[in-house]
């Protein structure tokens, strides 16, 4: 059966999926979101166990702030009336890396400045001038409203309001942080540092690192700070759905879209996999472009451009994700809610190098029972290391893999095995079955060094009336960096339909 009353219809409901969504339902636009899971969110989405609930994967916010322009997530909330309580974290990250280096980020800049220089007092003036040159960048985006960067008259606008901020932006597009951090900054741990801060949200050291995500990352944390909303990470995924509905839009769930529908080398709708089609002026993938490129569309098919974009980028690792319920006595008064674990800096990048650890109930207690927390602990893993396993053998490696990782968090968390309550393991398959990726992929990330993120996609495809958004697009991975992208593609494809 084919239905065409739709304006546009959005594969998947991500964050990126759902602020494009929403933004074109607030201009009129008659919009259907096809989300193949249960609920929406994506990577950003939560699940519940037995009295706890869980972040699926992000927990670290950004783009909560109240004021300036980068604030994404409040604004793709208010722009449909909608608002979600948040909960400041004084801390982003407390390290403990290599020969007992121990950071914390705190909001409070000139405290983070001093911790580092307190640790590098030779490096005192390097630091400052490179932390303040990531200030530079984020005050050229913090002044502007950022939507299509491929709209000519958006483009003309800021320019004009902006100029300054606007060249500010150009100079840093194709820039790295590694190398603006070694024209200040020379001692090698320092680098190893910077590195490191760079890492855990790009999966690349610093020298792949573009600088404009730097700028937006190292200064937003002291300016709007890191929030988290109330009620789990999952809040954000609903209210826009529910800010969607309230403007017309719709949204199917156990909706998986199997084909995107060509005619005339041009996409106009999707066929599901029950069978159903709908159509539509335009096309919205919010699956990553592997997905997108290979699956949805005839991979011999692959437009030139989009070949030439998979030789500059490829997919990061997946994770392997341990969701804990601990009892509340593991956790020493003044433990930070998220925390970076790493012994060798040779193993930063390797499978199960570095440990990401999240522990949200420390700011929103009502996500456990009474005395119990959340641990949500990850590190990177590949699909390959669980493929091609008996059911037995997949169950034993798994277990095994999370018995290292608990072996090695005990080092922060004594008592942590002992007070284990509850414990799920997800790895790369799981990531793979439940959030619609290609091999499980955190995204992309550059082959090589690559001149900063000139050559990320934006938001339009080699293929007419097809757009991709999230986190395979401008500006990368990221829930405020997905908003991002939402707000430019909805900005583009209402322009393109007239709204
Ligand atoms: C473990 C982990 C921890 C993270 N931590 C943080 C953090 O602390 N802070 C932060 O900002 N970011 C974090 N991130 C990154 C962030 O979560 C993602 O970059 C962002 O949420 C991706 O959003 P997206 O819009 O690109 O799409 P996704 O979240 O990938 O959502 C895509 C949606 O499309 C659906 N879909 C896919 N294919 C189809 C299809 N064929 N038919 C129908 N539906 C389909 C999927 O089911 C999914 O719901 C983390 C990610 C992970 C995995």
């Amino acid at each position: 059966m084919t239905n065409s009353k739709f304006d546009v219809i959005v594969i998947g409901s991500g964050i990126g999926g759902l602020v494009t969504a929403t933004q074109l339902a607030k201009k009129g636009a008659k919009v259907l979101v096809l989300e193949k899971y249960l609920i929406p969110g994506g990577s950003a989405g939560y699940f519940e166990r037995e009295g706890y609930r869980f972040d699926v994967g992000a927990s670290m916010m950004f783009g909560f702030g109240s004021q300036g322009t980068t604030n994404l997530l409040t604004r793709a909330l208010g722009s449909v009336d909608q608002h979600i309580e948040t909960i400041p974290d004084s801390v982003q990250i407390h390290y403990h890396l290599p020969d007992n280096l121990e950071v914390k980020t705190h909001k409070n800049y000139d405290q983070f400045l001093q911790e580092l220089n307190a640790i590098f007092p030779h490096e005192k003036t390097g630091i400052k001038k490179f932390y303040d040159e990531c200030w530079d960048v984020f005050k050229c985006l913090n002044v502007m409203d950022l939507l299509s960067l491929e709209e000519p008259k958006y483009l003309a606008r800021v320019f004009f309001q902006h100029p300054l901020a606007c060249l500010g932006l150009v100079k840093y597009l194709p820039q790295n942080v590694g190398d603006i951090a070694r024209r200040y900054i020379s001692d090698p741990k320092l680098l190893k540092f910077i590195d490191m801060e760079c890492y855990c949200w790009s999966v690349v050291p610093a020298e792949k690192t573009p600088m404009i995500n730097a700028g937006m990352v190292f200064s937003d944390r002291h300016y709007g700070g890191i929030n988290y909303p109330k009620g789990g990470v999952g809040q954000i995924a609903l209210k826009l759905v529910e800010g969607l509905e309230k403007y017309g839009g719709q949204i199917q769930y156990g909706a998986r879209v199997t084909q995107i529908i060509t005619e005339d080398n041009q996409a106009v709708g999707v066929k599901l996999a029950n069978g159903q089609e709908y159509r539509a002026k335009r096309i919205v993938s919010n699956a990553t472009r592997w997905d997108t490129f290979e699956k949805l569309l005839p991979p011999e098919k692959m437009p030139k451009k989009e070949q030439k974009w998979q030789g500059r980028y490829q997919k990061s690792p997946s994770f392997l994700s341990l969701h804990l319920g601990v009892e509340g006595n593991v956790l020493k008064e003044g433990t930070e809610c998220h925390h970076i674990l790493l012994e060798n800096w040779e193993k930063m990048e390797a499978e199960e190098g570095t440990i990401f650890v999240s522990i949200p109930t420390l700011l929103d207690p009502t996500l456990a029972p009474e005395n119990y927390h959340i641990i949500h602990a990850f590190t990177p893993s590949w699909i390959n290391t669980y493929n091609e396993l008996s059911p037995k053998e997949y169950e034993e490696k798994k277990e095994e893999a999370a018995g290292r990782v608990i072996e090695r968090l005990e080092a922060i968390f004594p008592g942590l095995d002992a007070g284990l309550d509850y414990m799920e393991v997800g790895t790369p398959r799981t990531h793979r079955r439940f959030l619609g990726r290609d091999d499980g992929t955190y995204g992309p990330i550059p082959r090589r060094k690559l001149p900063g993120l000139l050559t990320m996609p934006f938001n339009r495809t080699p293929l007419k009336g097809l757009y991709c958004v999230g986190d395979s697009t401008f500006p990368g991975q990221g829930v405020n960096a997905v908003a991002f992208s939402g707000f430019a593609c909805g900005h583009r494809v209402a322009v393109d339909l007239g709204f």
